[in-house]
């Protein structure tokens, strides 16, 4: 993590609540609470992993801090400037410096499109450079990524799983953003190629000084890449730490659960297993009190009552939202 801890973005209250319609005028009967309050801080030049199972809210919440999605409320702040409630031409600036990465890059890269059309089309949108310097761009692009000068003539179909996530990376490269959000961006690959990604992903963000929002379900590989980790249950952040605190002493039981479900390569030392039952809840009648009550082996009487809030677990910025401790 980089020394100076400055927040470039940080988020307070965040909801994005989806209306759920119903009845034959399909007016609004319900809402889906696919985020649900979340206060999110992210430090510059750092990688905050953010995990939970399918379904939790956390690709929305990607999706939403990069304003793809328009907040129902709360606050999203870059840099220290409210973007929240910017509307789209307010937003220019800020596509520029949040840019994503999906998890499957065939289905956001344009199949008949090159891949020089490709990574050229966030310069001509913004009207940068000439037709020269574009190209020129394009070319440095690939360079930096690890694929040939000989790709721009080529298309998406022609390239394998890790190289058509290669030119996802430079797309979202073009433009020089500060801070990327990767949305479960290996989840797609091969164990091997996905170290491959990974290791390029840490690479670029030394070279650049990139901060990543790192989305994934999975706590095994957000391990290798964070500095901090926040887990999300139903739409909330249940706990949030260093990525070693979140390891070693995790605070939260949905985090304890998610945690034993790694492989441990040593056969000696498993620890005791805390099988997750059940789905996660859904969010459009989320449990009253604690989300997490219908699948906590240690629920109590109050839980099912009273909502825990995000507090101090016992160390500075490590925080949980539990009544027990553990
Ligand atoms: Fe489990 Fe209760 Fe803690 Fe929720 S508040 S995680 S139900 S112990």
């Amino acid at each position: 993590m980089s020394e100076k801890a400055t927040p470039i973005l940080e988020t307070t209250g965040l909801k994005l609540h989806f209306p759920v319609r119903g009845g034959i005028f399909q007016r609004a009967t319900n809402s889906c609470k696919a985020v649900d309050g979340v206060d999110l801080l992210i430090n510059s030049g750092e990688t905050l992993g953010l995990v939970g199972e399918s379904g939790c809210g956390k690709s929305t919440l990607g999706k939403t801090i990069a304003r793809l999605y328009k907040p129902t409320a709360g606050n999203i702040r870059f840099e220290g400037q409210e973007i929240g409630d910017l509307k789209r031409k307010e937003l220019q600036p800020f596509r520029r410096e949040i840019q994503m990465i999906f998890q499957d890059p065939y289905e956001s890269l344009n199949p008949r499109q090159t891949v020089g059309g490709i990574l050229e089309e966030p310069y001509v949108i913004h009207k940068l450079g000439t037709r020269e310097e574009r190209r020129k761009w394009v070319k440095e692009l690939l360079e930096k990524v690890g694929l040939p000068e000989s790709s721009i003539n080529r298309f998406p179909f022609e390239f394998s799983g890790g190289q058509r996530q290669r030119i996802g990376i430079a797309r979202a490269l073009a433009l020089k953003p500060k801070l990327i959000i990767c949305d479960e961006a290996v989840s797609a690959l091969d164990v091997s190629i996905q170290s491959q990604i990974l290791n390029l992903l840490l690479d670029l963000q030394k070279e650049l000084g990139l901060t990543y929002l790192f989305i994934s379900h999975d706590l095994a590989v957000v391990k290798h890449v964070s500095d901090r980790i926040a887990i999300m249950y139903l739409g909330r952040i249940v706990e949030t730490g260093d990525a070693e605190t979140i390891y070693q002493k995790p605070a939260h039981p949905y985090t304890q659960a998610l945690l034993t479900a790694i492989p441990v390569p040593d056969p000696e030392h498993i620890p005791s297993k805390q099988i997750l039952e059940g789905d996660v809840p859904s969010p459009i009648h989320p449990p009253d009190g604690c989300p997490f009550h219908t699948r906590c082996p240690h629920v109590e009487e109050r839980c099912r009552i009273e909502e825990p809030v995000l507090e101090n677990a016992g160390k500075k910025e490590h925080l949980k939202s539990c009544h027990l401790n553990f």
